[in-house]
């Protein structure tokens, strides 16, 4: 059905971003294909797509052997919309610009923007392109893992690495077909690997993110052996630091490490003024929550680092 109604068409799972946003007419769709019969199972270290954000945030094999990317999906937006969403949708979920995630009157009044209706971008008016914020807080977690996704289609199944589910793009975000459907997450062997989330908001109850660090490592002692950073909401698909995840190979845990590794960690970051609060200063915390996420993550693995701002 996909295939054949193209752009006519869209997949709904939960619905908690679908719904809101035809409601706003940031869609035009005659049909709505329904993914209520995607799996829901959580079986060991395999996620059925249509699990709920709830399901997998309580989930104790995830809790367990996958922190971070629990704690991702418990932070997703608020209790009742984790009952609805579903790990799927949350990895294909639509980026966000204030000047886009408005009622259709309001974008009629400032004449519409590149990414729906209108001919400019309000946030770069010189830009060719449009830069809504990846807004997902699972994706980034699923990259720093090294999570793939099963996609089905007309064609059959294929595997691919989260990381190549994006587009640096804030209207064409996925780079998987349309036509395809994401049912399964497998996050990989996590032995030895400890992650954590560290999430930026204005309201902790519901607001989506506007810095977010992803950290998923691999401690030989207080020494690192491999360490992954992928930001949330500073650009229009989920970033890899990889300059600081590299930066902290070989190196001993400590507050300088983990405070050089945040700096590095930090400069890919290009936050524009179209997410809550002021870009600026949204570009200062990325520093922050990464450190947050590095700390956090060495403390699940049993290691005491020392922040100046510990007690
Ligand atoms: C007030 C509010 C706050 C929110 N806060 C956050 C937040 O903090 N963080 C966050 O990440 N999200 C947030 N969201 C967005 C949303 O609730 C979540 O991202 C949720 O996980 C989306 O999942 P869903 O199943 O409801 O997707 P849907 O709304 O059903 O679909 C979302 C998109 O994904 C596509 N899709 C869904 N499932 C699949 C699939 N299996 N395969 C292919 N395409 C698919 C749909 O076609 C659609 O384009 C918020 C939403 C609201 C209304
Ligand atoms: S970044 Fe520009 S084109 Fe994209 S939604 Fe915002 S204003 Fe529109």
């Amino acid at each position: 059905m996909a295939k054949e109604l193209g752009p006519k068409a869209m997949f709904v799972a939960g619905g908690t971003d679908l719904y809101p946003k035809l409601k706003r007419r940031q869609f035009d769709v005659e049909a709505l294909i329904g993914l209520d019969f995607l799996d829901h199972r959580i079986d060991g270290s395999s996620i059925g797509a249509g699990a709920t954000l709830a399901e997998v945030a309580n989930h104790p094999g995830i809790r367990g052997a996958h922190a971070g990317y629990a704690e991702a999906a418990g932070l997703v937006s608020s209790p009742p919309l984790r009952n609805a969403g579903t790990a799927g949708g949350n990895l294909c979920v639509d980026t966000r610009c204030n000047y886009y995630d408005m009622t259709y009157e309001w974008r009629k009044a400032i004449g519409y923007c590149l990414k729906k209706d209108g001919d400019i971008c309000l946030v770069a008016p010189s830009s060719p392109r449009c830069w809504a914020v990846s807004s997902s807080d699972t994706a980034p977690m699923a990259i720093a893992v090294g999570a793939t996704v099963i996609l089905a289609g007309p064609d059959g199944e294929r595997e691919a690495p989260v990381a190549a589910l994006y587009r640096d793009d804030g209207i064409d975000y996925l780079a998987k077909e349309p036509y395809e459907v994401v049912t399964e997450i497998r996050l990989p062997d996590a032995t030895e690997t400890m992650s954590a989330y560290v999430k930026l908001r204005r309201r902790g109850s519901i607001d989506f993110p506007i810095a977010g660090a992803a950290v998923a490592l691999r401690l030989d002692g207080d020494v690192v052996d491999r360490c992954r950073i992928v930001l949330s909401a500073v650009a229009s698909h989920p970033v890899e630091a990889s300059a600081a995840g590299d930066f902290l190979a070989g190196k001993r845990l400590d507050e300088e490490t983990v405070r050089a590794a945040a700096e590095l960690a930090a400069k890919p970051a290009k936050p524009l003024d179209n997410a809550d609060l002021t870009h600026f200063w949204r570009k200062r915390m990325v520093r922050v929550v990464v450190e947050e996420a590095l700390v956090q993550a060495t403390r699940r693995g049993g290691s005491t680092v020392k922040l100046a701002s510990d007690p």
